[in-house]
């Protein structure tokens, strides 16, 4: 009989891994606060839940998807919550981006009920989600991870333990200070060249193949230059990744001042309104100050 997996949080990524696990032949017990996604993958064969306990209960893994470490913290520790359907013996993978303090504290309390954790987030955005060739950077215990190596196989393209619960957290840290320090790079750059009256697309052409080039500027100029800023990953949920950037280099006494600067400018844009856009929207920060607009063929 095929294993069945608890699911917790099917948004813009949960929801595709979701798919690709009931692709591969695992059986789903799916849930989230919102019921739309619940119902749609209950259509494709799924079976729905009415709490995060509800989706654990009796299954040998329960993978959690949310947006931030209170989420994760309600959704597995709190009332009916996965922990509280999770059998001893069973597996938590939660793959939330959230602070690794929290891992360590949901670690901790899953410890106590014997039920094992890992922290699993994830690289790569929707387009990797779907196609299952995320970037997965794990904390936990080795024996755990190989045990659950399989399953993370089918949603990842890269699969990595990185140290003990928390480090898989570490590791999405140290991945966002680069993406976005990369987008915010790029926004000055397209800038530039529109102002200079250079087409950005031609810049664009003929920078991609060198040094400048990288998997940012391969999936944000396109999204630039077709002013197409739906998310993808959203400016809040950056902002959120910064914010834990920025609290934990601080427990580490380490300054970090270029993630610093732009996690102000996510905070710009969120009072503009933009914290639902995708976080190449950064490129509106940088167009204000400059007063021009990046346009194709210009
Ligand atoms: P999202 O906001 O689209 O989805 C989150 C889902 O969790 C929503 O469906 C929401 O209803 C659900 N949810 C919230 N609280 C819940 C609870 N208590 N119980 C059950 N469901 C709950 O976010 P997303 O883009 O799918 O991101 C999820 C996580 O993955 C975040 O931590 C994000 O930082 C990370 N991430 C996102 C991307 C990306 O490109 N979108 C890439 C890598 C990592």
């Amino acid at each position: 009989m095929a294993e069945r997996i608890g699911f917790v949080g099917l948004g813009i990524m949960g929801k595709p891994m979701a798919r690709n696990l009931m692709a591969a032949g695992y059986e789903l017990t799916v849930y989230d606060i919102v019921g739309e996604p619940v119902e749609e993958l209950a259509t494709e064969g799924a079976t729905a839940a009415s709490s995060p306990a509800g989706a654990a209960a009796g299954n040998v893994r329960t993978i959690t998807m949310l947006p931030d470490s209170a989420d994760s913290e309600r959704a597995i520790l709190g009332p009916e919550g996965v922990l509280e359907g999770a059998e001893p013996g069973s597996v938590i993978i939660d793959m939330s981006s959230i602070a690794p303090s929290m891992s360590q504290k949901i670690g901790a309390a899953c410890d106590d009920k014997g039920v094992k954790f890992l922290d699993a987030p994830v690289s790569g955005g929707e387009p990797g989600a779907i196609a299952g060739t995320l970037a997965v950077m794990v904390g936990g215990d080795e024996a755990v991870f190989d045990d659950c190596k399989a399953v993370l196989d089918v949603v990842g393209g890269n699969v990595v333990l990185t140290g003990d619960v928390g480090a898989g957290n570490i590791t999405k840290l140290a991945n966002q200070i680069i993406v976005a320090a990369n987008i915010e790079a790029l926004s000055e750059a397209m800038v530039l060249a529109q102002k200079a009256g250079v087409d950005p697309e031609r810049v664009f052409n003929a920078i991609r193949g060198g040094l400048a080039g990288s998997a940012v500027m391969e999936a944000k100029a396109p999204m630039m230059l077709d002013r197409n800023f739906r998310a993808g990953f959203r400016i809040r949920l950056h902002q959120k990744d910064l914010r834990n950037v920025l609290q934990t280099a601080g427990e580490l006494n380490v300054p970090l001042p270029v993630t610093a600067l732009v996690q102000q400018m996510l905070g710009s844009l969120i009072n503009d309104g933009e914290q639902d856009a995708d976080h190449s929207a950064i490129l509106h920060f940088i167009e204000k100050l400059a007063g021009v607009e990046v346009n194709r063929g210009s």
